[in-house]
């Protein structure tokens, strides 16, 4: 017999009895509910050098022999993470593209964790996998892509769009390329197209895999930071007439700098024609191909043989959720799938070890999942469309300031920058153009201090500017039209202590 009685129950130190685990969960929820609330009135980010937060959590102490009171490590946990930490939740953080964190994530994260389910095998998590597989295809469905495609969770955009790089290598450079590797006398030279715009997953990619990062061609891009189909395609045709092998070209549905989307469509007839694997890097704009009314260019991300999203950007899961969306299901065992004896898996179900470079993974999809049936379709197309219109605003109103110069908007990112009245005709000249990118570096610094509004920075044509992404379901309009005036008030300051620190060389 078998039974296991309540005497004979084994010490254990992280054991947390039933009735403790209860007071602390319901105490670490309130303060949560509390933050939450009060996110609005708190400094976006600390402004705290590395040294004073070494010092506030204790970080010379050695590892704890013994172990200490859970109760207490929570609540110290708690007071540290909530007094020194940057909110990108707050409804004034603007920068990079990282996004304010959907409130219903983060109770799906603490679930998730409560099952740990581990989502490489279904045997080992059930009802996980199909949430995924029901994930993967309504974020496909949300952008307008084939509800038929395959696809996973990853850790992030990187990951997602290095998965189908892979993926495509795989598939492009066939099974000699994967067993011999680039060694074997012969092996195609593999050639990758892309826009100096993409984000460097596509070096790093280029890197890891072996084909090394003088395998990505850099296409021209036009005004509009938009790849030039026209050199594309003749670059295309001319390495094929040298020998070499075109692989895909990667388009960016918003570029991270300025919110460029390149013309997909054109993309996908070249790749059509020339025989290319289409990848669109949809990291950060792909889910604004949901809102009505958005660009053709945009909606074309449908005609990609893969796509990356990203989920915890405009998708608002907290961190981390990226998404490898492919038309054809195939695609992704076909890269990754290896059988070894210890592994007895029904060939029926999906196994997601077969689906990527993971072997155990965790529950990424249900933090996404709770919240698309939270807002649904039409409630993510309106927080979308509200956070273009705001970041559209905000570039119209830069016309009313005469020392706010305007830059791009594109989707829900406008860069401009701060250029005093006296300076604008000059601006060009080689020395107030330097004077100006170390002023807007100046402001920039001055305003995430400030704890007031966090922005970054976009370079563009040799300017450093000022660049506001709006990925965030808090921010107001008041919060942004607050923007401007701050600039100003930072920027006048900055530019009398620089001048007076140059001694008025310019
Ligand atoms: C954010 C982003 C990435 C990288 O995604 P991570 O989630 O940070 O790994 C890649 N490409 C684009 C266009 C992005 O916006």
């Amino acid at each position: 017999m078998y039974s296991i009685r309540e005497s004979t129950r084994r010490e254990s130190p992280l054991q947390i009895e039933s009735q403790e685990f209860r007071r602390l969960g319901y105490r670490l929820i309130d303060r949560i509910a509390e933050h939450l609330q009060e996110l609005n009135t708190l400094r976006v980010s600390p402004g705290e050098t590395p040294s004073r937060v070494r010092e506030v959590i204790d970080g010379g102490r050695s590892l704890p022999q013994s172990g200490s009171d859970v109760g207490e490590i929570l609540e110290r946990a708690q007071r540290i993470l909530f007094d020194h930490s940057l909110f990108n939740g707050h409804p004034r953080f603007w920068g990079y593209i990282t996004a304010s964190a959907a409130p219903v994530g983060i109770l799906g994260e603490l679930l998730a964790a409560a099952v740990n389910a581990n989502v490489g095998a279904f045997r080992l998590a059930p009802a996980a996998t199909e949430i995924e597989s029901q994930t993967v295809r309504w974020i496909a469905e949300l952008i307008g892509f084939p509800k038929s495609c395959g696809g996973l969770l990853t850790s992030g955009g990187n990951v997602a769009n290095i998965l189908c790089f892979l993926a495509v290598r795989a598939r492009m450079g066939g099974t000699a390329l994967r067993e011999t590797g680039l060694s074997r006398p012969g092996a195609p030279v593999l050639r990758i197209y892309t826009s100096r715009e993409t984000h460097t997953w596509v070096q790093k990619a280029a890197d890891i895999t072996g084909l090394g990062t003088e395998a990505v061609v850099w296409i021209e891009t036009d005004e509009g930071l938009r790849i030039r189909t026209d050199l594309l395609k003749s670059r295309i045709q001319q390495d094929q007439r040298e020998g070499l092998t075109p692989m895909m070209v990667v388009g960016t549905a918003g570029s991270v700098s300025t919110g460029a989307i390149d013309p997909l469509g054109e993309l996908a007839a070249i790749c059509r024609q020339e025989g290319l694997w289409f990848h669109v890097d949809g990291a950060y704009g792909a889910p604004a191909a949901a809102v009505p009314g958005v660009s053709t260019d945009l909606l074309a991300l449908r005609e990609a043989d893969s796509v990356a999203v990203d989920p915890h950007k405009w998708l608002y899961a907290p961190l981390e959720a990226g998404c490898v969306l492919v038309r054809d299901p195939r695609t992704l065992p076909a890269a990754f799938s290896y059988h070894p004896s210890y592994y007895h898996f029904d060939e029926e179900t999906t196994n997601y070890f077969d689906q990527g470079i993971q072997n155990s993974r965790g529950f990424r999809a249900l933090k996404v999942w709770l919240a698309l049936q939270q807002a649904g379709r039409q409630g993510y197309a309106k927080m979308i469309a509200e956070e273009i219109d705001l970041s559209r605003e905000l570039f119209r109103s830069l016309a009313f300031y005469p020392e706010l110069e305007a830059f791009t908007q594109g989707l829900s990112i406008a860069t401009f920058r701060f250029c005093p009245s006296d300076l604008r005709d000059g601006r060009d000249e080689p020395e107030v153009s330097s004077y100006l990118n170390d002023l807007n570096r100046e402001i920039l610094n001055r305003i995430e201090r400030s704890g007031e509004a966090f922005l970054s920075n976009a370079v563009i044509r040799e300017s450093f500017v000022l660049r506001m992404c709006i990925v965030n379901f808090r921010t107001t309009r008041e919060d942004v039209q607050r923007l401007p005036d701050l600039v100003l008030e930072v920027g006048r300051k900055a530019d009398l202590e620089l001048r007076r620190r140059l001694s008025c060389r310019i």
